[in-house]
């Protein structure tokens, strides 16, 4: 198995090179929270500020070392900045969206399980992510309320064991994998005597926002699993993929896991033809299929993001004109109250 010590990483706008720390822990911790810090370290106009500071009180600003070296300085437009620097729109009110656009409060059987669908139940394995996309539609989620301590845990896993047709468990948050090595490996060890569930998803962004995340430790208990592995990436733009991730995607397939991709198309990130075919061309470069694109999900300050559903099948009809088929995601919509996810 390969083992990775990080290197030394080059910053796009800066002479120095960056040492990252050595732990993901240490990273995920110094990830930069203050609105300022962000706009100092891409260089941008004091005008961004106060915008930043009103975003970052409604959801907090949060960016890992690893992304924002891949971010282009002194750039407000570039597409990974876009997605996690806090605007003033974000307090603008906009008609149909809301604090919890998919209804999730509805389907919460148990302390930190979601069942929406059937024969999969989704567990809220941490409650906190290493990067706040300004889109997620979590971002108004009670994690508070969600965070089972291991006797809940009991009892959420009871759930699942009194229902036999329940296949698959996935892990996600927040970001499932911001949680210790060692409570995961407790929680899987569990799932693993659960003898009706057949397999484990894992959806995250740690490989992609600080790939050092899949590490020895990580792929031991992923490893010592007999449950079938999916891990579902969430990238939205080829410029998200550096050596790193693909590094992160490979020690993965090598552990076993089928490695998918879910994006969002989001207003000045992808929502050209060209951006979404790089995307779909760099993701498969790393292992990745692009599986799924979702439409935004109308969650309260994130209209600035959205791309009206007829202009998002215009953008995948011209993917379909330049790409082959397996590289073309499904684009859908979640809506609440239905028994899977729309195609559109
Ligand atoms: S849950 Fe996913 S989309 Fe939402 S903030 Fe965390 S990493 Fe971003």
């Amino acid at each position: 198995m390969i083992t990775r010590s990080p290197a030394p990483l080059q910053r796009h706008h800066d002479a120095e090179p960056l040492e990252l720390q050595a732990s993901w822990q240490s990273q995920l911790a110094g990830a930069v929270r203050d609105p300022r810090e962000l706009c100092r370290r891409l260089g941008l106009a004091e005008s961004w500020l106060p915008g930043a500071e009103a975003g970052h009180r409604l959801f907090e600003v949060r960016v890992p070392e690893a992304l924002l070296a891949r971010m282009r300085p002194g750039d407000p437009q570039d597409p990974l900045l876009r997605q996690v620097l806090p605007l003033g729109e974000e307090a603008r009110p906009a008609p149909g969206y809301v604090a919890d656009p998919l209804a999730e409060a509805d389907h919460t059987p148990a302390r930190g399980l979601i069942h929406k669908y059937a024969g999969r139940v989704l567990l809220i394995a941490s409650p906190s992510c290493a990067v706040n996309c300004r889109y997620c539609f979590r971002r108004h989620f009670p994690y508070a309320e969600n965070a089972p301590s291991r006797a809940q845990w009991d009892e959420t896993l009871d759930h699942l064991r009194r229902d036999p047709s329940i296949r698959e468990a996935i892990l996600s948050g927040g970001d499932p994998l911001a949680a210790s090595d060692r409570q995961l490996a407790w929680l899987v060890e569990r799932l693993d005597t659960i003898p009706h569930l057949k397999r484990l998803r894992i959806h995250t962004r740690l490989p992609v926002v600080i790939p050092d995340r899949i590490d020895d430790a990580l792929l031991g208990w992923l490893g010592a699993t007999r449950l079938q592995k999916v891990v579902v990436l969430h990238i939205n733009h080829a410029q998200e993929i550096d050596a790193a991730v693909i590094e992160a995607c490979a020690r993965l397939r090598d552990a076993g896991v089928t490695l998918l991709n879910q994006g969002v198309v989001l207003r000045g990130v992808n929502d050209s033809v060209d951006a979404l075919a790089d995307l779909s061309e760099r993701l498969f470069e790393a292992g990745v299929l692009p599986y799924y694109l979702h439409v935004l999900d109308p969650v309260a300050g994130a209209a600035h993001f959205d791309v009206p559903d007829d202009e998002a099948r215009e953008l995948v009809a011209g993917l379909r004109e330049v790409l082959p088929g397996f590289l073309v995601p499904r684009l859908v919509r979640e809506i609440p109250g239905e028994g899977s996810k729309t195609p559109l």
